[in-house]
C-alpha cells in the first residue's frame, strides 16, 4: 500500500513544496490549508494535470478540534499515516514591549501548538502501525533567537524541544522525529523585506544567496527515505547559522 503523508499548511511556500515532492514519491498526500482556499485547489488541480492526486483538507491545525478532523479524515480514508510534516507557522515583528497576551496566543498557537497536537493525534496511529516518520519546521531563530521576534523564537526553539523529546519516546516505536530549521526562503513571510533588506542578509550568509523552497523539500524527501536519524535539527541555512 501507498504510503500516506499529511502536510500542514501546504497551500503555498514551504508547504506546497514539499507536498509536491512527496506526492513526486508516490506517496499519497494530504495537504492542509486554512484560508488559501483557491490556491489549494489551483495546487491540486495542477499536479492533476500530470497524474497526481492529492487530497487538499481545510482545517485552522492551530485548534484540536480541526487537527482532530484532519488526521480522523486521512484515517477513515486511508487507514493509516506513515508521515507527518508540521510545516504550518506565522510569524511577528514586534518590540518585546509592545507584545500582548493575544500575540502570544496567536504565534504560540500557530506554530508550537500546532505541532504539539498535530503529533498527538497522529502518533496514536503510528504507535499502533510501529513505524512513522515526523518532521517539525522549526527556524534558525529558534536555535539562535531573533530580536524583535521574540514568540516566533520562542516557538521555534519550543518545536525543536518537541522534537527531541519524542524522538525518544517514540523511537521504541520505530517513529523517526527531526526538526529542519530553515535559514532565510524565498516566500511570502519574507514579502515584506526590501530588495535592499535582502541583499543585506545576503551579506551575511556564507553561500550569499538566500535559500528556494526547494532546498527544504529535498531534505524532507532524504529524511522520509532515511532509516536511522531521529531526534536533529537540520538546519538548511546556506552557512548563516552554525552551531
Ligand atoms: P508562508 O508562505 O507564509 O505559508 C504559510 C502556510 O501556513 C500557508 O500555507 C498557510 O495556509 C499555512 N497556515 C498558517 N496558519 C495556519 C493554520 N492555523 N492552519 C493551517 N494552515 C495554516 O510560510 P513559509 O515561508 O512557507 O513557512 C513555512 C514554515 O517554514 C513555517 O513554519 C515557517 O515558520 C518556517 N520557516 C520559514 C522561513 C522563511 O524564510 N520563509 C524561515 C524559517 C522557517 P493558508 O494560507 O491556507 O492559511
Amino acid at each position: 500500500m501507498d504510503k500516506i503523508a499529511i502536510v500542514t499548511g501546504a497551500s503555498r511556500g514551504i508547504g506546497r513544496e514539499i507536498a509536491k515532492t512527496l506526492a513526486n514519491m508516490n506517496i499519497k498526500v494530504i495537504a492542509n490549508y486554512n484560508n488559501s482556499h483557491e490556491q489549494a485547489i489551483k495546487f491540486q488541480t495542477e499536479l492533476k494535470e500530470k497524474n497526481i492526486n492529492i487530497d487538499i483538507f481545510k482545517a485552522d491545525v492551530s485548534k484540536r478540534l480541526d487537527a482532530e478532523k484532519l488526521v480522523e479524515y486521512a484515517i477513515n480514508k486511508y487507514g493509516k499515516i506513515d508521515i507527518l510534516i508540521n510545516n504550518v507557522g506565522i510569524s511577528e515583528y514586534k518590540l518585546f514591549t509592545e507584545e500582548k497576551d493575544e500575540d502570544w496566543n496567536k504565534v504560540i498557537n500557530t506554530n508550537l501548538y500546532s505541532t504539539f497536537v498535530m503529533c498527538q493525534e497522529v502518533s496514536k496511529n503510528m504507535i499502533k502501525e510501529k513505524q512513522g516518520c515526523i518532521i517539525n519546521i522549526s527556524s534558525i531563530w529558534g536555535i539562535v533567537g531573533s530580536s524583535m521576534e521574540v514568540l516566533y523564537s520562542i516557538s521555534k526553539a519550543g518545536i525543536d524541544g518537541l522534537t527531541k523529546a519524542l524522538a525518544k519516546e517514540l523511537g521504541p516505536s520505530n517513529i523517526r522525529v527531526n526538526s529542519i530549521a530553515p535559514g532565510i526562503i524565498n516566500t511570502d513571510m519574507n514579502k515584506n523585506l526590501s530588495d535592499e533588506e535582502i541583499d543585506e542578509i545576503k551579506k551575511e550568509i556564507p553561500l550569499e544567496k538566500i535559500g528556494s523552497t526547494h532546498d527544504i523539500a529535498r531534505c524532507v524527501k532524504w529524511l522520509v527515505e532515511d532509516e536511522y536519524t531521529s531526534g536533529q535539527i537540520i538546519s538548511i541555512n546556506g552557512g548563516w547559522v552554525i552551531t
